[in-house]
């Protein structure tokens, strides 16, 4: 299929990138069926955390080499971002490069490259960022999860969670066309209705399954109990909220891998938004990659600095 290069800016007006002071997110709509079901039709992602650095406090540490490095100090930091403060002064920790012939703040563009091109890729992890992601199906999370290295996981419990919180995510090719939309709303409305039924049935019966022990957590037993087999009728198109951390290094390896043409298209519309939040705010971590467009109006990304 035939590829065009495509602008940052142009990507993130298509992706709905709003970026509130430092802070970027895409929003997700809910929708409603007929019968009152939720359901959503892309991802929701919304930037919670990211790096707060100081350096003031290592004067201490520096004099201790001599009144030369302390130079680093009068070094702007303003025109660096949080990430980049952190990652340049951990990679000048190794090499202990504070006095003059360092490279300067104004330089950390290049410096970053540099980091990239020679695979010293474990400065990266000290940068961490923390999203909610929505609007994503269980099916995606679980592809998501098998990402291990460098992340941090919470998500929406089907145990805890009953049905004043279920909502599904239609997927993006089932949005181009009437009848497999149709299809989509009947199985939701379904699916949900099946929920129900079970949980009712659950609930008024007799098992000897769903005893539980006397005491404080009594009810929420039975209800973990009861919701643990009613979630068992529930479809991959379950919406699955969850809470991501994750490393730079593990975000560019999430990135490059999901965004890949041969990934499903649910995460690589996922890992595609991610990267242009992210970018919004750290330019420098992902200038290498470049942006393409396939006929089909999907994206992908490409760097020659592939797993740093
Ligand atoms: C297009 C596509 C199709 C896929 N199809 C399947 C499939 O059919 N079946 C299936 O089971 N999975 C499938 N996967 C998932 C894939 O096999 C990986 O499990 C997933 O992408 C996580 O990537 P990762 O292994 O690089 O791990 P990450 O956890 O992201 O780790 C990053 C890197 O750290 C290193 N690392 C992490 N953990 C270890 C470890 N324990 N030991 C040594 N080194 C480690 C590796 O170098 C690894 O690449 C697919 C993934 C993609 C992108």
């Amino acid at each position: 299929m035939d590829t065009k290069d495509v602008g940052f800016e142009n990507l993130c007006k298509d992706l709905g990138v709003a970026n509130l002071n430092g802070w970027p997110l895409i929003e997700s709509t809910v929708y409603f069926t007929d019968e009152g079901v939720r359901y959503l039709r892309s991802p929701g992602v919304i930037l919670l955390s990211k790096p707060n650095t100081n350096i003031e406090n290592i004067r201490g540490y520096l004099e201790g080499y001599g009144e030369d490095f302390l130079g680093y100090l009068d070094d702007d930091t303003r025109i660096l971002t949080s990430g980049e403060a952190l990652v340049k002064f951990a990679g000048q920790t190794c090499y202990c490069s504070f006095g003059p012939k360092r490279t300067f703040n104004n330089r950390v563009a290049e410096y970053l490259l540099n980091l990239k091109k020679s695979g010293h890729g474990s400065v990266f992890e000290h940068a961490n960022y923390s999203f909610l992601l929505y609007g994503i199906s269980r099916a995606t999370t679980h592809e998501f999860i098998r990402h291990r290295a460098g992340f941090a996981y919470s998500q929406q419990s089907t145990r805890y969670v009953d049905e004043l919180s279920l909502r599904f995510v239609e997927r993006y090719e089932f949005q181009t066309d009437d009848t497999l939309h149709q299809k989509f709303i009947e199985r939701i409305n379904r699916a949900y209705k099946s929920y129900l039924e079970l949980k009712e049935y659950l609930n008024e019966g007799d098992f000897s399954f769903l005893k539980v022990e006397e005491g404080p957590h009594a009810k929420t037993d039975r209800k973990k109990r009861i919701n643990q087999l009613s979630r068992m009728c529930l479809p991959h198109e379950l919406e699955a909220p969850i809470v991501v951390t994750g490393n730079l290094r593990a975000w560019r390896h999430f990135i490059e891998m999901r965004s890949h043409p041969s990934a499903d298209i649910e995460i690589r519309r996922l890992a595609i938004s991610i990267f242009a939040c992210l970018k919004t705010i750290e330019p420098n971590f992902f200038s290498d990659y470049r942006i393409l467009i396939f006929e089909d109006g999907h994206y992908s990304l490409t760097t020659d600095f592939k797993k740093v």
